[in-house]
C-alpha cells in the first residue's frame, strides 16, 4: 500500500490531481469501481463528479466506455458512511438505516430535557437548569454528543472526562447521552407511533463513527469493500474529524495508492470537530506551491497572512498569469464602505468588462451584508439575495409564515396574534397596534378573538389589517383539516397573505424596498425548498415535523444555483468554500469581527471539551487556536479571487460604536498593490460611478450660478450630459429636468358643484398656509412617518385614557418606550424624561381647568358636511362642556413652542372643529364653546400646560369659517396651485425645489 500526502494552498491544484490520478488509472485498466474519491461535501462531490465525468469522456473519446458503474465514484464521506451501513444492513437481512434529520434528533432531545426538568433537573448542575426549557441548550446538547460521537467519545469517557476535569455540566451530559442512546435503540427496535421510527435511526454526525462499527462488526464487509477499493483519494482532508480520519485509514489499509490532499492552512472546521491530523505523518509528501488560481499578488499576500500562522504548514505561495492586484481601503464610514464596494464591483463590470457573477463580496456578519446587498442593490449591482443568509426560520418573511403553521396545530395565542398583526401580513406599527387593542377593547374583545372569532368591525386600516391576518389564518386551517401535506397548508397561508404579489411588484421598482422583497421572496423560495426537502425524507410527514425541521436548521440552505445567475454573491467565508471569482471584496475586517475570538463552546464548555481532548491544559490560551483559525478563515477567503482582492474596513469614532480595521488590515496593507499612499488613512465615500449619481454630477456643473464653475468645465459637462442623453441614460437630457417638460394638463383636478371635498383639520391648515405644500403631500410627496410623528401619536393614545393618574400613565408609558426605534440609548432615555414632563403637565392642566370644564369624551371621531360641497373629517383629542353647556374643543400639542395668541384665533384645526359643532355633526350639542390647544411640552410656572385659546364661534364668524373652508377646498381643484411662504417652510418636505425658496438649481 502506498500513501501519498498532498500538500498545497488554494488554487494549486489538488483537486485537479485527484481527478487526474483516478482518470489515469481508470484510462491504464483500472475498473472505475475500484476508484474512490472521498469529498467533505456533498457540493464538492457534485463538482468533483461532473469534472470526473468530462475528464473519462475526452480521455475515452473514440474507445468504448463502460456506461454503466454501480458505485458512485465521487462520494461525500457522509454518503460513503451510509453505503456501508445499508450493504452492512443488507447482509445481516435488516431493514436499511434511516437518516434522522436534526429537527427529529432536537425533538427527542427536547422531550427528554422536559422530563428532566419534570423530575426535578437533578442531574443538572443548578446554574444550567433554567437554560433547560431553552431551544439554543437543546442545539448546544445536540452539538456535544455530535462532536463526541466525531471523536469517538461514548457517554462513560464523556463522565470519566467531566469528573476528572471538574466539569459537572459534561457529568451530566453524558447520564443524558446514554439515555439519548437508549431512547435512539428503543426506537429501532420497538417501533413509535410512527412508522418511519421502526428502522434503525442515526444522525448525520453518528454515520461515519456507525459505518467503522459496522465494519469492524462484520469482517468479510471490511474484506470486500477493501479488495473493491484499490485506488482511495480524499480531497480537502483538513475538514475531516478524527472519527472521518479513522474511516480513511481503516479504508486505505487495503488499497494500492492512496492520495490525501489537503491545506492545513485552511481548515476553517475547528468548532465542529475538523482536525487536520490526517495530513501529517511520515508518508510520501507532494507539496504544492504554485497556485494556478491566484495572481502573483494575491498569491504574495496569502503567503504573508500565512506566515502568521503557528504550525508547520505552507509558508510560500507563488501565482499565475498577469500580476494581478491587492487593494486595502479603509472607510470613514460602514455608509462609505459600502459605497466604496458598489462603486468597484461597478467599475469592474462596467469599464473592466467583468461578468457580475465574476465578483463577489466575502463578509463575517449578516448585519454587515444586510447592509452591503442595500447598498449594492441601489447602486445598481445585482446581488444575488440567497447569497449570505442566516438560518431561514429568523427571515421575517418565513418567521410570518411558520407562525401561521404553529398557530393552526396549536391555537393562536397573544404573542403570535401580535407577531402576525405587526409583521410582513399585519403590516401594523406599534402605535396603531395600541389603537387597534383601545378600539377591541372598548367592544369587550381581545386580539386573539378579533383575529379567529367572529370578524369585529373596524375602521380603514386597522379593519384591513385583522382581515388580511384572519384571511390567512382561515385558510391555513382549513387546508390542514381537509389535507395530511403540510406543504399544502404553507402554500395556502402564502397565497392567501396576497404577500407574492406585492413583493414582485417592489422587486421589479427595484432600490432598497425592492431588495428587501427580493430577499423576503428569497426566503420563501427557501422555505418550500425545505418543506419539499422535508416532505420527500420524511414518512408520515406532518406541520409540526416541518416546524421542528425549519427550526432546526442554523444554517442557510446552498441557493439553488450558484453559478448561473448573474449575480454578485454576498456570502459568508464557509459558503464561499470550493469556488473562486476574477474579483474578491473582503468587507467588514474589524476589531472583534475578524478575527473573532470570542470563545465557542456556549454553555456545555465544548470547545473547551475539544481542547482537553485534544491535550490542551488549563493554561494554553484558549485565544490562541481561536486567532489561528480566524487567519486560516482569512487565507481561505482570500484564496477565492483569481485577479483582483479589495479588503475593507471601517475606522470611525462617531455614533454610537466606535469602528476601528482589524490587525489583518494592517497586515495586509504591507501587500497593497495600488497608489494609494496610505491605504489605511479613512477615506470618505467615493463619487459613485452609477448613472444617476455622474448625470446628477454633470448637472450640477452645467447648471452652477454664474461664476461658480469655470465656463471651459460647464462646456465640458454639457457634452457630456448630451451623450448620456443620445444612449438613452435617464436624467441626462434637459427635457427631463424639473421645471422643463410642457404641462401635461391645463384641466383642474376637479370641477362640478356636485363634487365634495373632505377636508381633515390638518389639511385645511395645510391648504391655508400654502396649497403647493398641500398638493405635493397629498400626492406622495411626504416623508415616512418620522420618529417624533410616532412619539405624539403614543402621548396622545396616552392622554387619551381619562382614568389614569400620572404614575399610571407614565408606567405605561415606560411599557411602551421599548417598542419606539431610537436609534442610541442616550436619545431614548432623554425623551423618556421629555415625555415623563409632558405627562405631568397634562395632568396638572386636567386637573386646573376641571371648575370650568367637564370632560365629554376623548379622541371623537367626526365626519360629515360643514359647507356645501365640503365635508370634514377627523378625530378630536377631547371633548368638554363649559360652565355654559357649550362644547369646547381641546387640542393636546407636544411642540415645544406655542403659536401665538393671534394665530390661535385664526387656528384653521380649532376653527373646523368649531364649524362642525355649529353644524350639528355632534350628538352632544351644536353650541361651540371655543377651542383650546393645550400645549403639554411647554408646561407653566405652575406645572401645568401652556393654553392658547380661540373664541366661541358666534354665527356671523361661522360664515367667514365657512367662506375659509369653501376656499381652502376650492384650492385643491387647480390648476394652479401657491406656493405660500409661511412658519413652516422649514419643515417642508419640498423646500428644496419651492419656486418661493429661491431654488435655482432644480
Ligand atoms: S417651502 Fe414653504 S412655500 Fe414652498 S411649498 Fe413648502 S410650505 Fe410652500
Amino acid at each position: 500500500m502506498t500513501t501519498v500526502r498532498v500538500l498545497g494552498g488554494p488554487g494549486t491544484g489538488k483537486s485537479h490531481l485527484l481527478v487526474e490520478a483516478a482518470v489515469a488509472h481508470i484510462t491504464a485498466g483500472l475498473d472505475p469501481e475500484s476508484v474512490l474519491l472521498l469529498t467533505g461535501s456533498g457540493r464538492l462531490a457534485a463538482s468533483a463528479r461532473s469534472a470526473l465525468t468530462a475528464r473519462l469522456l475526452a480521455a475515452r473519446s473514440g474507445e468504448p466506455c463502460r456506461a454503466v458503474v454501480r458505485e458512485p465514484l465521487v462520494r461525500s464521506l457522509h454518503s460513503y458512511a451510509f453505503a456501508v451501513l445499508r450493504k452492512a444492513a443488507e447482509r445481516a437481512g435488516d431493514p436499511p438505516p434511516r437518516l434522522v434529520t436534526r429537527a427529529e434528533q432536537d425533538g427527542i432531545i427536547r422531550e427528554l430535557l422536559a422530563g428532566d426538568l419534570d423530575d426535578g433537573a437533578r442531574g443538572w448542575p443548578r446554574d444550567l437548569r433554567p437554560a433547560l426549557t431553552t431551544v439554543g441548550f437543546a442545539g448546544e446538547l445536540r452539538d456535544l454528543m455530535s462532536r463526541c460521537a466525531e471523536r469517538g467519545v461514548d457517554a462513560e469517557d464523556l463522565r470519566r472526562i467531566g469528573r476528572e476535569t471538574g466539569h459537572p455540566e459534561w457529568v451530566a451530559a453524558a447520564r443524558f447521552a446514554r439515555q439519548y442512546e437508549q431512547v435512539m435503540l428503543l426506537r429501532a427496535s420497538v417501533g413509535t407511533a410512527a412508522p418511519q421510527a421502526t428502522v434503525p435511526a442515526l444522525g448525520a454526525d453518528e454515520l461515519v463513527g456507525a459505518a467503522l462499527d459496522a465494519l469492524a462488526a462484520d469482517a468479510d464487509l471490511l474484506v470486500a469493500e477493501r479488495a473493491r477499493v484499490r485506488v482511495l483519494l480524499v480531497d480537502d482532508a483538513q475538514h475531516l474529524d478524527p472519527q472521518a480520519a479513522r474511516l480513511v485509514r481503516v479504508l486505505a489499509a487495503g488499497t494500492d495508492l492512496t492520495v490525501l490532499a489537503g491545506d492545513p492552512n485552511q481548515a476553517v472546521y475547528g468548532f465542529r470537530g475538523a482536525d487536520p491530523e490526517l495530513l501529517t505523518g511520515d508518508s510520501q509528501l507532494i507539496e504544492l506551491n504554485h497556485s494556478h488560481r491566484c495572481a502573483p499578488a494575491i498569491a504574495r499576500a496569502i503567503s504573508g497572512v500565512a506566515g502568521g500562522l503557528p504550525g508547520a504548514g505552507w509558508r510560500h505561495l507563488g501565482g499565475s498569469g498577469d500580476s494581478g492586484s491587492v487593494s486595502v481601503r479603509v472607510t470613514s464610514s460602514s455608509h462609505a464602505e459600502a459605497t466604496l464596494i458598489a462603486d468597484a464591483l461597478r467599475r469592474a463590470h462596467l469599464v473592466d468588462g467583468l461578468a457580475w457573477s465574476q465578483l463577489a463580496v466575502i463578509v463575517r456578519s449578516a448585519a454587515t451584508a444586510a447592509a452591503i446587498e442595500r447598498a449594492l442593490s441601489t447602486a445598481g449591482v445585482p446581488v444575488d439575495p440567497a447569497g449570505f443568509g442566516g438560518p431561514v426560520a429568523d427571515a421575517p418573511a418565513a418567521r410570518a409564515l411558520l407562525t401561521v403553521l404553529r398557530a393552526t396545530l396549536g391555537g393562536l395565542d397573544e404573542e403570535q396574534a401580535t407577531a402576525l398583526l405587526t409583521g410582513p401580513i399585519g403590516r401594523v406599527d406599534p402605535v396603531s397596534l395600541r389603537q387597534l387593542r383601545r378600539t377591541l377593547r372598548r367592544n369587550d374583545i381581545g386580539l386573539v378573538d378579533a383575529l379567529t372569532g367572529r370578524a369585529p368591525q373596524l375602521p380603514g386600516a386597522l379593519g384591513g389589517a385583522v382581515k388580511r391576518v384572519r384571511t390567512v389564518l382561515t385558510a391555513a386551517a382549513r387546508a390542514n383539516r381537509e389535507h395530511h401535506d403540510p406543504r399544502y397548508t404553507l402554500w395556502q397561508a402564502w397565497e392567501r397573505s396576497g404577500l407574492q404579489r406585492r413583493w414582485l411588484t417592489s422587486a421589479e421598482r427595484g432600490g432598497v424596498d425592492g431588495a428587501l422583497a427580493d430577499r423576503n421572496l428569497a426566503a420563501v423560495t427557501a422555505l418550500f425548498d425545505l418543506a419539499d426537502d422535508y416532505v420527500a425524507r420524511t414518512t408520515g410527514a406532518s406541520v409540526a415535523g416541518l416546524l421542528d425541521h425549519v427550526a432546526a436548521l442554523q444554517l442557510a440552505p446552498p441557493s439553488a444555483d450558484e453559478s448561473a445567475a448573474e449575480t454578485v454573491a454576498v456570502l459568508s467565508p464557509h459558503a464561499a468554500l470550493g469556488r473562486d471569482w476574477e474579483m474578491v471584496v473582503i468587507a467588514g475586517v474589524q476589531e472583534g469581527l475578524w478575527p473573532n475570538t470570542t470563545p465557542r463552546g456556549g454553555v456545555l464548555g465544548t470547545q473547551r471539551l475539544l481542547d482537553v481532548l485534544d491535550g490542551l491544559g488549563d493554561d494554553v490560551s484558549a485565544r490562541a487556536p481561536l486567532l489561528a483559525e480566524e487567519r486560516r478563515l482569512l487565507i481561505a477567503a482570500m484564496g477565492r479571487a483569481r485577479r483582483r482582492l479589495l479588503i475593507t474596513a471601517v475606522d470611525s469614532d462617531s455614533g454610537d460604536e466606535a469602528m476601528l480595521p482589524s490587525a489583518f488590515v494592517s497586515e495586509l496593507a504591507a501587500h497593497d498593490t495600488g497608489e494609494v499612499q496610505e491605504p489605511t488613512r479613512p477615506v470618505p465615500a467615493p463619487p459613485l460611478l452609477s448613472p444617476s449619481a455622474v448625470v446628477g454630477r454633470l448637472r450640477a456643473v452645467v447648471c452652477a450660478p454664474d461664476g461658480a464653475v469655470d465656463e471651459d468645465a460647464r462646456a465640458g459637462a454639457a457634452t457630456q450630459l448630451a451623450r448620456l442623453a443620445a444612449a438613452g441614460v435617464p436624467g441626462a437630457d434637459p427635457s427631463q429636468w424639473h421645471g422643463m417638460a410642457e404641462l401635461s394638463t391645463e384641466a383642474p383636478l376637479w370641477s362640478g358643484e356636485e363634487h365634495t371635498v373632505t377636508l381633515s383639520p390638518s389639511t385645511l391648515q395645510t391648504l391655508t398656509d400654502c396649497p403647493l405644500r398641500w398638493l405635493a403631500e397629498a400626492h406622495g410627496g411626504s416623508g415616512p412617518r418620522g420618529l417624533s410623528s410616532t412619539l405624539g401619536s403614543v402621548l396622545h393614545a396616552l392622554v387619551a385614557d381619562s382614568g389614569k393618574n400620572e404614575q399610571q400613565l407614565a408606567a405605561e408609558l415606560e411599557s411602551l418606550w421599548a417598542a419606539v426605534p431610537f436609534d442610541s440609548p442616550w436619545y431614548a432615555a432623554n425623551e423618556l424624561d421629555r415625555h415623563r414632563a409632558m405627562l405631568a403637565a397634562f395632568v396638572a392642566w386636567r386637573a386646573g381647568s376641571r371648575h370650568e370644564l367637564t370632560e365629554v369624551g376623548t379622541e371623537i371621531e367626526l365626519a360629515g358636511e360643514v359647507a356645501p360641497g365640503v365635508a370634514v373629517r377627523g378625530r378630536i383629542d377631547r371633548l368638554e362642556r363649559d360652565a355654559q353647556g357649550r362644547l369646547v374643543i381641546v387640542d393636546v400639542k407636544t411642540a415645544k413652542s406655542p403659536v401665538t395668541k393671534d394665530d390661535a384665533q385664526s387656528n384653521a384645526q380649532l376653527g373646523l372643529y368649531q364649524l362642525a359643532v355649529a353644524a350639528g355633526l355632534l350628538a352632544d350639542g351644536d353650541e361651540p364653546g371655543g377651542g383650546r390647544l393645550v400645549y403639554v411640552g411647554k408646561p407653566t410656572a405652575n406645572g401645568g400646560a401652556t393654553e392658547r385659546e380661540q373664541t366661541a364661534m358666534a354665527p356671523e364668524n361661522a360664515d367667514e369659517w365657512r367662506a375659509v373652508v369653501a376656499e381652502a377646498a376650492a384650492a385643491t381643484a387647480g390648476p394652479q396651485f401657491t406656493a405660500r411662504v409661511n412658519d413652516g417652510c422649514t419643515h417642508c418636505p419640498i423646500r428644496a425645489t419651492c419656486p418661493a425658496q429661491g431654488v435655482k438649481n432644480v
